[in-house]
């Protein structure tokens, strides 16, 4: 877009700079031939007079078989000597204009022989007389009408430019120019009688520069200075008369001598009449009287008086100057719809830039947006493959535990075991930040029963206090409904997860509160946890709900942890339409708590049910076999272990396809299914039981998931695929119990 403005401003200043230096072309078409008639322009060519005010004239000669004010008027030249007859021209609507009357009286006169005795008009009647009809019928009648000379009192003869008629005696009469043929005739030895016009006060202007209106409009400038070059041109040659002679013999080469030149330049002056009248001057009064010879050859009174009023150049008139602000108006425009112009490119250009910036951003959403897939998918696959290692580590440490009697030995499985709980915990919460911030993670509200939501927690948190020596304190309000729909998992992290830092932050005999209040009127959840801890400094408190940070550095080093436990648990509450908050002094303890929006529901909910804590010395009687459908060798050996610690007989499926024919050949009491296996995979193959089943009329054999896979939407994804619960790797030998309780 720059360049383009660059390339317009240089074109403007190009043009108008060429403006300036290049001369502009102009063209003049003469009355006649080179010769010392149009000393003025020569000399005005000649000595540079033109070239000075930036014009490049070309001086044209007449061509007699035209007339040269129609090729003026026609543009075939910008300026034209001309006459008085100039004025009819306008009269009868020709758009010309005077700009200088050079010659204040006319050189056109009659001649005869001197031996013809005819000296006046009043000799010429029945006389052959020679003249250009409608071009010097003015001056001519006007003298005849003086002497009541009627135009059928003589013979008209058509003109001889040669002269010879004359000469010869062919004509009585002819006539001439009396700057130069008068001169050229007397040289052939014949002596002339001039009848001059002048005598007869017949007074009309002899040569004008003229141009046109269109010139005017367009050109102001231009005429005003092809005026002046011309005026002072012909001050030049009256000036130096012999110079002017040599340069129009040197350089226009005419077929005229010195001295003819010489006679001509002598008459010439006479007529230009510089001592009496202003070089070019012209005389509005004088036109008034000319215009009065025209109306008797038969023009319109008005169309004179009107030609005569408008014919005169006046470069300093106000109707020129109206033309320059016309001008001025036409170039503002110009330079103004140019700008608009470049405001519409500029404009259309930064459209078509929106539209591909538009088309890239598009792009890049596409693209941000597969890798948020992508990083999504990378999640699944990654909690997949760290919890199914966890699963055998897990299980297989708390297996060896249990044959272990030496304490030094039972200790170090017991720090082994809370090490990878411990990593878990960290993998949960990474994987769960990420969920989060990808958008990924969606709550899922279902009936839980309410005091058991919190004492699930409350019960794993038995030994630590224990150890702590703290006394934690339930506290569930009266009105508290049996059952809310919420989500029980996320609101569980929640708690775990202040109850966990409450535990950690204080010290050894200090007391915990958890309390949990219902609003029926707005159906609201309150929860909240206290501490008597070591608190939180106000500066601090922005900081905690943070990813990644910790109120100070020392806090890593003391206490541990990653940090993201509060950014967890106060977005969680977000995606829930809580506020996680918390009001703390160091050395006073904290206090943090959430409102969340929560239903009152049935206690009977069937989902609230599965969540039920069961007491841990029921019995288990299956009536019939498990199923176990799992590809992992050692995934297969600890549930193996864990069965028959419960006296559960099993049978082994490797994938989905061998699950399948299983179920087919024997109606097993449970089957546990993994998820993600070859062949077959574990949602496959429980569609196809269910099939086989409706087919055959079967009862329905509970089928339990058994997954690393814990992103949100896989529990609907189980549901759905007709299986009806779930167990998360890594699992406890506890998890297993109650669960086949549950089912069996
Ligand atoms: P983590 O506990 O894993 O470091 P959190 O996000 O749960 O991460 O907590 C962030 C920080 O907030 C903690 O490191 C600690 O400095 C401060 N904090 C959280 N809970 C308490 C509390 N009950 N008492 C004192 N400080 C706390």
């Amino acid at each position: 877009m720059r360049n383009l403005f660059l390339f317009f401003f240089l074109l403007l200043t190009t043009t108008l700079y060429a403006q300036q230096r290049e001369p502009e072309k102009v063209s003049v078409i003469l009355k006649w031939f080179y010769q010392y008639q149009f000393a003025g322009i020569i000399m005005a060519k000649e000595k540079g007079f033109y070239e000075d005010a930036g014009l490049d004239v070309e001086i044209i000669e007449r061509d007699p078989s035209k007339n040269n004010i129609l090729q003026v008027i026609d543009g075939e030249a910008q300026y034209g000597i001309a006459d008085s007859s100039i004025l009819t021209y306008r009269a009868k609507g020709h758009p010309v204009r005077i700009v200088a009357s050079i010659f204040q009286h006319n050189a056109m006169v009659l001649i005869a022989r001197k031996d013809s005795d005819i000296v006046s008009p009043y000799e010429m009647r029945g006389k052959r007389i020679s003249y250009q009809e409608g071009i010097d019928d003015a001056i001519f009648s006007s003298m005849f009408d003086y002497a009541n000379l009627e135009k059928s009192d003589f013979i008209k003869v058509p003109m001889d430019f040669s002269y010879e008629s004359i000469i010869n005696g062919e004509v009585d009469v002819i006539a001439a120019y009396i700057t130069d043929q008068p001169y050229w005739i007397k040289k052939r030895g014949v002596e002339l009688n001039v009848i001059n016009p002048l005598s007869y006060g017949i007074d009309l202007y002899g040569d004008i520069l003229f141009t046109t209106e269109k010139e005017i409009a367009s050109h102001p400038k231009r005429v005003k200075k092809m005026k002046a070059a011309t005026l002072k041109g012909w001050e030049y040659a009256l000036a130096h008369k012999d110079e002017t002679i040599r340069t129009i013999i040197d350089k226009y080469k005419p077929a005229l001598t010195y001295d003819q030149l010489a006679y001509e330049a002598a008459t010439t002056e006479r007529l230009i009449a510089p001592k009496h009248v202003a070089l070019g001057y012209t005389s509005k009064d004088r036109f008034r009287v000319i215009a009065g010879l025209y109306h008797d050859l038969g023009l319109s009174q008005q169309a004179l008086d009107k030609a005569v009023e408008e014919i005169i150049y006046d470069p300093d008139a106000p109707g020129d100057t109206l033309q320059f602000y016309l001008t001025a108006f036409t170039i503002g425009g110009a330079v103004m719809f140019i700008f608009l112009l470049l405001l519409y490119l500029h404009n259309q250009q930064l459209q078509r830039q929106v539209k591909t910036r538009t088309k890239e951003l598009e792009k890049a959403t596409l693209r941000a947006e597969k890798a948020a897939a992508s990083k999504a998918q990378f999640l699944a696959n990654m909690s997949h493959e760290i919890r199914t290692p966890m699963n055998a580590i897990l299980g297989f440490i708390e297996q060896l535990a249990k044959g272990e009697n030496d304490p030094a030995r039972q200790k170090q499985f017991a720090i082994v075991k809370s090490s990878g709980r411990t990593l878990l915990g960290i993998i949960n919460d990474i994987l769960d930040f990420s969920k989060i911030e990808s958008g990924k993670m969606s709550i899922e509200c279902q009936p839980a029963l309410t005091r058991d939501l919190f004492e699930e927690i409350t019960a794993l948190f038995k030994e630590q206090i224990e150890e702590k020596e703290l006394l934690l304190e339930t506290l569930f309000a009266p009105k508290l409904p049996e059952c809310i729909t919420t989500d029980a998992i996320r609101v569980k992290q929640v708690v775990f997860n202040l109850l966990g830092n409450a535990v950690k932050f204080t010290p050894k005999g200090g007391r915990i509160i958890l309390e949990v209040r219902f609003r029926p009127d707005t159906n609201i959840l309150h929860c909240s946890v206290r501490d008597t801890g070591i608190g939180i400094h106000e500066t601090n408190i922005a900081k905690i709900f943070k990813a990644f940070e910790q109120e100070d550095h020392t806090t890593t080093r003391k206490f541990g942890g990653t940090g993201l436990g509060l950014a967890i648990s106060s977005k969680l509450i977000t995606l829930m339409g809580g506020t996680l908050e918390v009001e703390s002094n160091p050395g006073e303890g904290s206090h943090f708590y959430f409102d969340l929006p929560a239903e009152p529901c049935e206690a009977h909910a069937p989902e609230a049910l599965t969540q039920q804590a069961l007491s841990g010395d029921t019995a288990l009687a299956p009536q019939g076999d498990l199923l176990v459908v799992e590809d992992n060798k050692t995934n297969q050996m600890l549930l193996g272990i864990i069965l028959d610690e419960f006296g559960i007989a099993y049978d082994i499926a490797n994938d989905g396809l061998e699950a399948y024919s299983a179920a087919q050949r024997k109606h097993y009491a449970m089957i546990l299914m993994d998820e993600n296996m070859p062949n077959m995979n574990g949602i496959d193959a429980t569609k196809k039981i269910r099939a086989w089943e409706e087919e055959h009329h079967l009862s329905r054999v509970p089928i339990v998931a058994v997954t690393a896979n814990a992103l949100s939407g896989d529990r609907e994804r189980f549901i759905d695929a007709g299986m009806d619960d779930y167990l998360a790797k890594p699992f406890s030998e506890t998890e297993v119990m109650q669960l086949l309780q549950r089912h069996l």
